[in-house]
C-alpha cells in the first residue's frame, strides 16, 4: 500500500491539489515526519512506520495555525493523531480549510525504547494483515479501538487495499486527482479479528484499573514513582496551553509559602502537589484524551500514564456521551451548557 501513498502524493503535487504534504519518513537521522513541498523531493516515505516519537496532531497544529499563505496541505497521520487534530481543531488550534487528512488502518507502533527493531516493518504489517498483534506493541495500541481513520478525510485500507473517501472533501480531491476509490470499508475476517483483540485488551485494561482504583490511596499510590519531569504534558497533544497553570505563580512556592504550609500540615511532600498535577490534568483534558499512548511512551519512571488517561477519559467520556475525535461537528462537552444535564447530582 505504500505505492498507492506514492502514487496519492504524485498525483496530488501535479495536479496542483496540494502545495505540500506531510508524511513519516526515512531520512539520515531516521523515521520523522517531513514537510515536503514538491514531489521530487519526496525520498524513501515510511507512512505506516511503527515510531511516534511526536503526536502529528501537533504537526498539523504547527504547520495550520494562523496559515495566511493559502496553501493546501496533505496529511498522513495514524487515526489517533487525526483524532487529536480533530480535538485540537474544537479548541481553535489547528485551521482544516485547507488540509485533506489522510489515514490507514492502524497497525500501532512500538515502544520508542532501545531494543525495538523499528525496521521490522514488513513483519508488522504481516502479523496485522494476519489478524494478529504484534508482540511489541505498546499497550495502548494493543488496546486500540478507533484505528480504521475515524476523522479523516481519506483512509488508506490495508486490509482490503483500497483508498477509501470519508468524507466529502476526501471523496471530491480523490476525483481531482483521478484516483480509483471506494466509498465504504468492505468486510475483512481479520480486521475483525484485530477488532475482537483489542476491543478484548480495552476491556480487560478498563476492569483491572476499576478494580485497582476503587481505593483511593491507590493514585497517590500509582504516581508515586513520578518525578513531576512534566513530560507527559509537553508530549500530550491535547495540552496545548502556553502556560500551563501548574507553572503559574499559584504553584511557585517560596520560602514564606513553605513556611506557611508546612505549618498547617505539619509534613510537607516534596516535591509538592505531584497528584493535583496529575488529577488537574485529567480534569482538563480526560474527555478530549484519545489514547494515543505518547505521555507513556515518554515517562521515564515508566509509569502507565496514557493507560491511566484512557481508563479515566473512557469513563468521563461515557458521562458525557461523547467519543473524541470522530466527529468534527460535535462540541466539545466542557464548552457545552445544557440545562437539563446532570440534574441527578443536584439531589
Ligand atoms: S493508539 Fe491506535 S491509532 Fe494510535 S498508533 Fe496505536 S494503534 Fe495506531
Ligand atoms: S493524555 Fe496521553 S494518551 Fe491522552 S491524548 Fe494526551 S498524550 Fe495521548
Ligand atoms: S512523565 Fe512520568 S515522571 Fe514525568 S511528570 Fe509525567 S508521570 Fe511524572
Amino acid at each position: 500500500m505504500k505505492e498507492k501513498v506514492v502514487e496519492i502524493l504524485k498525483k496530488a503535487f501535479e495536479k496542483s491539489e496540494i502545495d505540500g504534504a506531510v508524511v513519516m519518513s526515512k531520512r539520515e537521522d531516521g523515521y520523522n515526519y517531513v514537510l515536503y513541498s514538491n514531489f521530487e523531493d519526496i525520498g524513501e516515505i515510511s507512512p505506516f512506520h511503527p515510531v511516534m516519537k511526536l503526536n502529528g496532531a501537533k504537526v498539523i497544529s504547527l504547520v495550520t495555525k494562523d496559515n495566511d499563505l493559502g496553501k493546501k496541505f496533505l496529511f498522513i497521520l495514524k487515526p489517533c493523531e487525526v483524532r487529536a487534530a480533530i480535538e485540537l481543531k474544537k479548541l481553535n488550534q489547528i485551521d482544516f480549510n485547507n488540509t485533506i487528512l489522510v489515514s490507514f488502518t492502524c497497525p500501532g507502533v512500538f515502544e520508542f525504547k532501545e531494543g525495538n527493531n523499528f525496521e521490522d516493518i514488513d513483519k508488522l504489517l504481516d502479523d496485522f494483515k494476519n489478524g494478529n498483534l504484534s508482540e511489541n506493541l505498546r499497550e495502548t495500541c494493543k488496546s486500540c479501538e478507533y484505528f480504521k481513520g475515524e476523522g479523516s478525510d481519506i483512509l488508506i485500507d490495508i486490509f482490503n487495499e483500497e483508498v477509501i473517501s470519508l468524507t466529502a472533501k476526501g471523496e471530491e480531491f480523490l476525483k481531482n486527482i483521478d484516483l480509483n476509490f471506494s466509498t465504504e470499508i468492505k468486510d475483512n475476517e481479520n480486521l475483525n479479528k484485530i477488532k475482537d483483540l483489542r476491543a478484548k485488551n480495552a476491556s480487560d485494561l478498563y476492569k483491572s484499573f476499576k478494580k485497582d482504583f476503587k481505593d483511593e490511596n491507590k493514585l497517590i499510590e500509582f504516581f508515586d514513582k513520578c518525578i513531576k519531569c512534566n513530560n507527559c504534558r509537553e508530549a500530550c497533544p491535547i495540552c496545548y496551553c502556553r502556560q500551563c497553570y501548574f507553572e503559574s505563580e499559584t504553584f511557585k512556592y517560596y520560602p514564606d509559602s513553605i513556611k506557611r504550609k508546612f505549618q498547617i500540615k505539619s509534613a510537607l511532600r516534596l516535591p509538592t502537589d505531584k497528584t493535583l498535577f496529575h488529577l488537574g490534568r485529567v480534569s482538563h483534558m480526560a474527555t478530549s484524551c484519545v489514547a494515543c499512548g505518547m505521555c507513556e511512551d515518554v515517562c521515564p519512571m515508566d509509569i502507565k500514564v496514557s493507560q491511566f488517561f484512557k481508563y479515566m477519559g473512557k469513563n468521563i467520556q461515557e458521562t458525557f456521551n461523547y467519543v473524541p475525535g470522530i466527529n468534527r461537528e460535535e462540541p466539545l462537552p466542557l464548552l457545552t451548557f445544557k440545562e437539563d444535564e446532570f440534574r441527578e447530582v443536584e439531589d
